[in-house]
């Protein structure tokens, strides 16, 4: 996670701690070497000059913080900006009547059935009643992936293999759910390797019919860009109300996590670190920042 970004910096903090005045060739250099790294590290190009534009904007002119060094007040303003583009921690959204319904929508193998089951255990171990349901009527696998999932949380899981309409089959479930008194729903929605007319078609639809209080892509980091990409089609279509990001853990570059608040211009509310169930957190912008940094 983010090893690519930690070493490049701290490679410019070590030269930077050797200046001891953020002179004009010291704040470009130091621009320079943080342009390579954050474009190395895969993360949008508009993001980057975003990035080094509010840098050098606090630098030029600016004394060295008092009590700091050049290094440290460089770095300094790296977290902060760090900071501004990761953006806020956002917590879940809660639709004022019960149940909250969760959809979660993306491509398949993002790790979207997973990320159902480490949500629904991590709902649960805040005191929610959870139940999960899966809307894949063209692979009954998925749903049965799912259910065992759910059944070793100890959470219900709703499918019905019969049912072949998925909107139908949402109605049904959400239903069952709301009949069984929960809390929360997850709705973990079918996926295809690539973006098609007929899946989005399905997605508004169950929309729709289910007003849920969030619609979260789930974006596999080490995609990088792509995922991106295809994040912006599934949010001009459905809305998209935030991310999760799977695979954080594989992902050595991180640049998907730097750019999707700046690009999609919605949250990431939480990271996948991991193939266990637990190996799931909220995403907290202030921990990545100072992991980022070392
Ligand atoms: P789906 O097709 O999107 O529902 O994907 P699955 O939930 O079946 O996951 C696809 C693969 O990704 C599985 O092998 C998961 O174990 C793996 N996976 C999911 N989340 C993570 C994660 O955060 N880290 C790692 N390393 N693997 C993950």
């Amino acid at each position: 996670m983010f090893e690519l970004l930690t070493e490049k910096f701290s490679n410019i903090v070590e030269k930077l701690k050797k200046a001891k005045r953020l002179d004009e060739k010291t704040i470009d250099e130091a621009l320079k070497d943080i342009r390579r790294a954050l474009l190395e590290a895969d993360v949008n190009i508009d993001v980057v000059k975003q990035f080094l534009s509010d840098v050098k904007e606090k630098l030029v002119g600016q004394e060295v913080i008092k009590g700091l060094n050049a290094g440290e007040t460089v770095i300094k303003l790296i977290y902060d900006e760090l900071l501004n583009i990761l953006g806020e921690e956002a917590p879940l959204n809660r639709s004022e009547k019960p149940p909250t319904v969760i959809m979660l929508v993306g491509l398949q193998g993002t790790g979207k059935t997973t990320t159902a089951g480490k949500l629904a255990r991590w709902l649960k171990s805040k005191g929610y009643a959870v139940g999960v349901v899966s809307t894949d009527v063209r692979r009954p696998a998925a749903g049965k992936q799912l259910c065992t999932l759910a059944e070793s949380i100890g959470v219900p899981c709703f499918f019905e293999e019969n049912e072949k309409d998925a909107v139908k089959l949402t109605e049904k479930v959400i239903q069952k759910a709301k009949d069984a008194g929960l809390s929360h729903i997850i709705l973990d929605t079918a996926g295809r390797l690539h973006i098609d007319q007929e899946l989005m078609d399905e997605l508004v639809q169950i929309k729709e019919k289910v007003n849920p209080a969030e619609i979260l892509y789930v974006a596999d980091a080490m995609q990088g860009q792509d995922a991106i990409n295809t994040a912006e089609e599934f949010h001009n279509r459905l809305g998209l109300t935030g991310v999760i990001l799977t695979k954080l853990d594989g992902d050595a570059k991180g640049g998907i996590a730097l750019s999707v608040r700046k690009v999609l211009g919605v949250p990431i509310k939480f990271i996948g670190v991991g193939e266990k169930i637990e190996d799931f957190e909220p995403f907290h912008p202030d921990r990545i920042a100072q992991r980022i940094l070392g």
